[in-house]
């Protein structure tokens, strides 16, 4: 087999290799400015009850757009920060910011819950049950307004101190999603002993859930699951009235995704969702 794919084939690797550290070299670099230099900044996305139609909530999604560049995707950024530890000062910034638009809808009468998305390196390199508090103590924004994303797989990595740290922010009032939900390895018998509000089923069973028969049948699973554990469940990267309609059928709660509303920016969505009495107005929400 080596010989076959011979020499030539393993400096090809050995220079994609090179080429792909050196460009994480560059963006850790970049990076590692961004902060100081003001390029980062959250994006809202509104989730939206399946049934209502209401737009209850909304998860905050980091952007960067450096200064004397083109956007960068989470996809891309996210781990780089994450491997090179830059993900503890830019996950406390995420928490600052998000704490300040909660209490700016506070402030204006909007009921609504704010995501915000938590790394690893953050439950079990740092002290964010510490963090959230003093914020928390600043803002004065009610815990009850935040929930906290973990994904699956961050969850998995250290069974006991995530269920430390989870139960420390649980019994400071936080809301508490399973991100991603189905693509990790989680044991299910873990889902009942962490303190769960809710499971967020993965983009990736709901892009084909009308069309493919297995991907229906695991979005159904993990509807299921999610009800008989008494738990919420809203699905991801819903595009389509289709989708929605077919998982609400499926007993769904929630959706999030394109159909509803893209990632936008703090003051569009405030605008978009208006004064308390038109939020709640039937009919104000789009795609229901
Ligand atoms: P996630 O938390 O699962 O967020 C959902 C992703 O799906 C977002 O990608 C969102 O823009 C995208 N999305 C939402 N609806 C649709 C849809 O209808 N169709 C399609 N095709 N995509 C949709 P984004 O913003 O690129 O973020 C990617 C990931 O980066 C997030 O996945 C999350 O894991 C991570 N991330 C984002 N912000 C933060 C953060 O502040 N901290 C940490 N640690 N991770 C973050
Ligand atoms: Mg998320
Ligand atoms: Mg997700
Ligand atoms: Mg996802």
């Amino acid at each position: 087999h080596s010989k076959e794919c011979g020499r030539g084939t393993f400096s090809y690797f050995d220079d994609r290799m090179n080429a792909k550290a050196a460009e994480r070299l560059v963006l850790h670099n970049r990076l590692r400015q961004a902060l100081g230099r003001d390029e980062l900044s959250l994006a809202y996305q509104p989730q939206v009850n399946l049934r209502s139609g209401r737009i209850f909530g909304a998860e905050a999604l980091l952007r960067w757009t450096p200064r004397d560049g083109e956007p960068v995707s989470p996809a891309r950024f996210i781990p780089v920060a994450e491997e090179s530890g830059l993900i503890l000062p830019i996950g406390e910034w995420v928490i600052q910011e998000a704490f300040r638009e909660a209490r700016r809808w506070r402030d204006a009468g909007l009921q609504l819950q704010l995501g915000i998305n938590v790394s690893g390196l953050q439950i079990y390199r740092s002290d964010l049950v510490a963090t959230l508090a003093a914020v928390q103590r600043d803002t004065g924004v009610p815990p009850g307004m935040i929930e906290i994303e973990l994904t699956e797989s961050t969850l998995m990595q250290d069974v006991h101190a995530a269920r430390e740290v989870l139960d420390a922010l649980k019994r400071a009032g936080y809301g508490l999603a399973i991100d991603d939900f189905g693509t990790g390895y989680s044991s299910l018998a873990y889902l009942k002993r962490f303190p769960l509000n809710k499971l967020k089923i993965d983009r990736s069973f709901v892009t084909d859930v009308c069309t493919n028969a297995e991907d229906r049948a695991i979005a159904c699973a993990i509807i299921q699951i999610a009800r008989s554990l008494n738990r919420r469940v809203i699905a991801e990267g819903v595009e389509t009235a289709e989708q929605a309609a077919l998982l609400r059928r499926h007993g769904c709660h929630e959706g999030q995704g394109y159909l509803f509303g893209r990632p936008m920016a703090a003051q569009e969505l405030r605008e978009r969702l208006g004064t308390p009495a038109t939020n709640a107005q039937p009919g104000h929400e789009a795609g229901l």
